[in-house]
C-alpha cells in the first residue's frame, strides 16, 4: 500500500481583526492510495479548513502536508497552484460548472487546463469517463439543461478526467434530493473500486458511510474517531 496523503500536526488559525480562530488543531492523517474516506463532524469543527488546505486551497499556519510525496508546506505558491493542478480534482456543492459550456466542453476545458498549454485530452478518454458516469447521452447538454444530479456526475467528471491522485469532495450531495444523492455516491463509490480512485469526501449524509472505507470524525478543529 502507497500512502498518498499525509498531514502532520496540521494547524490552522484564522486571524479576524483580533480575534483569532483555532480551525485546526494538531490534524495528522495519513490516506492510502485507494482509500475512499468520509470526513463527518458538526458545522464549524474544521472539515472545509481541512480539505482546503489539503487541496492547497490556503496555507497552514503550522505543519505538513505531504501529498504523493510533495510537501506542500514547502513549496511556493506557484508551485503549490502547479501540484494542484495536476494531483487534485474538486468536487463542489455548488456543482461549478461553466454553464455555456456542453458536459464535453466542460471536461475539455479541464484537461487544457490542467495540461496547461492549451491542448486537451483524448475524446476516447472521455467518452470512457462519461461512460462509467452514465452520462453518455448528455455530452452535448449544457448545465442547464441537466438535472442536479446530473451536474453533479458531469463535476465528478472533470474532477477525475486528468486522473488526479485524489479527489477531495466537498458535500457532494448537499444540494441533491435523497434519489440523487445516492446517484451520485454510487457514482463515486464506482470510481473508487473500478479506477481505485483515492476520496476524501466530506458529508453530513448518512447513507454515505455505506460507501466508504472509513469515517473521520471531527470535533473542535481535532480528529475524534478515525477508522
Ligand atoms: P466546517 O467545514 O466543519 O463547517 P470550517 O472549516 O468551515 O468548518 O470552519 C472551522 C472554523 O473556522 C469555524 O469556527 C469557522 O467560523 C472558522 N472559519 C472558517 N473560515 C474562516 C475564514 N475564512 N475566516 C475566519 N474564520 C473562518
Amino acid at each position: 500500500m502507497k500512502t498518498i496523503l499525509k498531514t502532520e500536526n496540521l494547524t490552522k488559525i484564522y486571524k479576524v481583526g483580533k480575534v483569532e480562530t483555532h480551525a485546526l488543531r494538531d490534524v495528522s492523517l495519513e490516506v492510502e492510495q485507494g482509500e475512499f474516506v468520509a470526513v463527518m463532524g458538526q458545522s464549524g469543527c474544521g472539515k472545509s479548513t481541512l480539505l482546503h488546505l489539503l487541496g492547497g486551497l490556503l496555507s497552514p499556519t503550522s505543519g505538513k502536508i505531504i501529498i504523493d510525496g510533495e510537501d506542500l508546506s514547502q513549496v511556493s505558491d506557484a508551485r503549490r497552484t502547479d501540484i494542484r493542478r495536476r494531483k487534485i480534482g474538486f468536487v463542489f456543492q455548488r456543482f461549478n460548472l461553466f454553464p455555456t459550456l456542453t458536459a464535453d466542453g466542460n471536461l475539455r476545458l479541464a484537461e487544457r487546463i490542467h495540461t496547461g498549454n492549451g491542448s486537451g485530452g483524448s475524446a476516447e478518454n472521455r467518452r470512457e469517463v462519461l461512460r462509467l458516469l452514465k452520462l453518455e447521452d448528455k455530452m452535448h447538454n449544457k448545465p442547464l439543461e441537466l438535472s442536479g444530479g446530473e451536474q453533479q456526475r458531469v463535476a465528478l467528471a472533470r474532477a477525475v478526467i486528468n486522473n488526479p491522485a485524489i479527489i477531495l469532495a466537498d458535500e457532494p450531495t448537499g444540494n441533491l434530493d435523497t434519489e440523487n444523492s445516492k446517484i451520485v455516491l454510487n457514482m463515486f463509490r464506482e470510481l473508487n473500486r473500478r479506477l481505485n480512485q483515492t476520496i476524501i469526501m466530506i458529508t453530513h449524509n448518512p447513507d454515505a458511510a455505506e460507501n466508504c472505507n472509513r469515517i473521520v470524525r471531527m470535533r473542535d478543529g481535532k480528529i475524534v474517531e478515525n477508522g
